[in-house]
């Protein structure tokens, strides 16, 4: 799928003022800095609709954006941001868990965890949440133009281990990096071959 348009609907601090649920949506979530807006910006093919983690308080916001007119891109608040208080940020994960339960046009969750870091207990917590749930997800590594291919392999493994400590199958796994534009075909051909799942719905 070719992303044609890409606009900005609307900002949200609870779930109070979304948009209708009457498109098939796709929420991205991850760890605050692990290189969400910009692997939105790079699917989008823009610069700046996603703001980056140097913009004030763009870590507590639900985005929604619109994609070629027919499907919604959720950008959801990053989870363990560092410089909010441990309460604040039970908060987010919170409302980010009430968000993916309760979205009733939720298609697919992208799980985006930084290929440099070793697993995490609150990406682990988060993935189980979503198994437990039986909310679909895929995860996305990031940056992996940050990282060699033998470290990269190492913690890779390791996720895979650990998931198949609780999980019989694996989730979809992408690869990608914001920097050269891996695995952004892989997340648009996953959203255009899962669309018409909505389509089915109603
Ligand atoms: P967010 O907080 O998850 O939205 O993360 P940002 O998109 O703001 O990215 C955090 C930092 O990582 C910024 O300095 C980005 O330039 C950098 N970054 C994001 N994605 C990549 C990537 O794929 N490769 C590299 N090398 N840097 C990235």
């Amino acid at each position: 799928m070719e992303v044609k348009t890409a606009r900005f609907i609307i900002s949200n601090t609870s779930l109070k003022k979304l948009p209708e649920a009457n498109l098939p949506e796709y929420a991205f979530v991850g760890r605050s800095n692990v290189g969400k807006s910009s692997l939105i910006n790079r699917i989008c093919n823009r610069k700046n609709l996603a703001k980056t983690s140097s913009t004030p308080g763009k870590t507590r916001l639900i985005n929604h954006f619109l994609i070629n007119e027919s499907w919604y891109l959720t950008d959801l608040p990053g989870y363990g941001y560092a410089k909010v208080s441990k309460r604040e940020r039970a908060t987010f994960l919170g409302m980010i868990c009430d968000y993916v339960e309760q979205r009733t046009n939720l298609l697919n969750v992208f799980v985006l965890i930084d290929s440099r870091i070793k697993p995490q207990q609150i990406d682990l917590e988060f993935l189980e949440f979503l198994g437990i749930r039986r909310i679909p997800f895929t995860i996305v590594f990031t940056k992996i133009d940050k990282i060699n291919q033998k470290e990269r392999n190492k913690n890779f493994k390791m996720y895979k281990h650990i998931l198949k400590q609780t999980w019989q199958t694996l989730p979809p796994i992408i690869y990608s990096s914001a920097v050269s534009g891996r695995g952004v075909k892989e997340i648009l051909t996953f959203i255009e071959e899962t669309n018409p799942i909505f389509k089915a719905r109603i």
